[in-house]
């Protein structure tokens, strides 16, 4: 089994008094054992819901993981399946989350080494003295100075950055098969962000873990993930390795991300495009496409109906009327090429 992680046909929904939310409409992708996969998108994409569903936070009601969805963990396992206290059991022992904001993840009353040892001593059996020495070797593994004593320190005595590095700690001290990020940069001025991702890259090498990364910067991407899934509106509309997607995209979506994110190598310092329009409602998804309202290369059929998805490549697939062999050709407005 080369796959930790097969998400097949995922669709997920929230409830509300105003009606249906289908937040993620049928998503699947694979990933490898000891790869490392951003799903990128905007805000409100699905991206968090879907790394939530893999982790079964999905809160129900009012969210609901529709039938016809399987996420299937290390070739065996159902997680959609499992009963909550399998799910939990899983979560504390063979899957890992980092959040966005350490400081809400963190529970404040309590010492940061009594967070790191919680699921050593519960999911993992080990004795206190085992799991505070094992929590004081995590803190050393994420680039903690002092670890002795900053183990029984309170999560307001660290900065912004080495909170991150706990959450770190606690996502890896199981061991996990697979460690999901959910933005876990975003809240951390640039050079520190830098260090994490610098961080999660040697820990990934070090530790062999799976890692989805959930993230809108395309530059957090390059510098960790192997692979790419772009989402919009709750489906997957591109997925390739880092350089299909860099050098060789085949969305109008995904052109439109590459053209809003600085660039390395722009040394003319080009005025960034952001995406104009806004993503459509997913109270009444539309039933073509569903970034037709913003795409200039949009056609009528894209109007009419949704666009499979289509393979590029091996690993390489986008869904969009372009790739139709009756489609016209349109010239890329991103650069293609290393
Ligand atoms: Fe644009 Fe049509 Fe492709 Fe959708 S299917 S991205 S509207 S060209
Ligand atoms: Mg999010």
């Amino acid at each position: 089994m080369n796959n930790i992680l097969e998400v097949k046909d995922l669709k997920v929904s929230f409830h509300t008094y105003a009606g249906e939310i289908q937040a993620v409409r049928g998503v699947t992708f694979n990933l490898k054992k000891g790869e490392a996969l951003a799903i990128v998108g905007e805000s409100g994409c699905g991206k968090s819901v879907t790394s939530q569903a893999i982790m079964r936070l999905i809160a129900t009601p009012p969210g609901e993981i529709k039938s016809g969805s399987s996420i299937l963990f290390d070739g065996k396992t159902d997680i959609v399946k499992l009963t909550d206290k399998e799910m939990e059991s899983v979560r504390g022992s063979e899957m890992g989350m980092i959040f966005q904001d350490p400081m809400t993840s963190l529970n404040p009353t309590m010492k940061v080494g009594a967070q790191i040892t919680e699921g050593l001593i519960k999911h993992q059996g080990l004795s206190k003295q085992a799991a505070r020495e094992r929590a004081i070797e995590m803190l050393r593994l994420v680039g903690m100075p002092n670890p002795e004593a900053r183990i029984d320190q309170y999560p307001h005595q660290f900065s912004g950055g080495m909170r991150q590095r706990v959450m770190i700690a606690i996502a890896l001290a199981c061991n996990p098969k697979l460690l999901i990020a959910d933005e876990p940069t975003t809240a951390l001025d640039v050079t520190i962000q830098a260090q994490i991702i610098d961080l999660m890259r040697d820990l990934q090498e070090k530790t062999g873990a799976s890692i989805i990364i959930i993230t809108h910067d395309l530059g957090v991407v390059a510098d960790i993930a192997q692979r790419v899934v772009v989402m919009y509106a709750g489906k997957v509309v591109e997925q390739g390795s880092v350089d299909d997607i860099f050098y060789n995209p085949q969305h109008p979506y995904t052109w439109g991300l590459l053209r809003s994110v600085p660039r390395l190598d722009n040394d003319e310092k080009e005025p960034l495009v952001p995406i104009e329009g806004t993503p459509p409602d997913l109270f009444a998804p539309p039933k073509g496409c569903a970034f037709a309202a913003r795409c200039p290369y949009a056609m009528e059929i894209c109007l009419e109906s949704d666009p499979e998805i289509e393979n590029v490549s091996a690993g390489h697939s986008a869904a969009c009327w372009l790739l139709h062999p009756n489609a016209p050709k349109v010239e890329r407005p991103v650069e293609v090429g290393g």
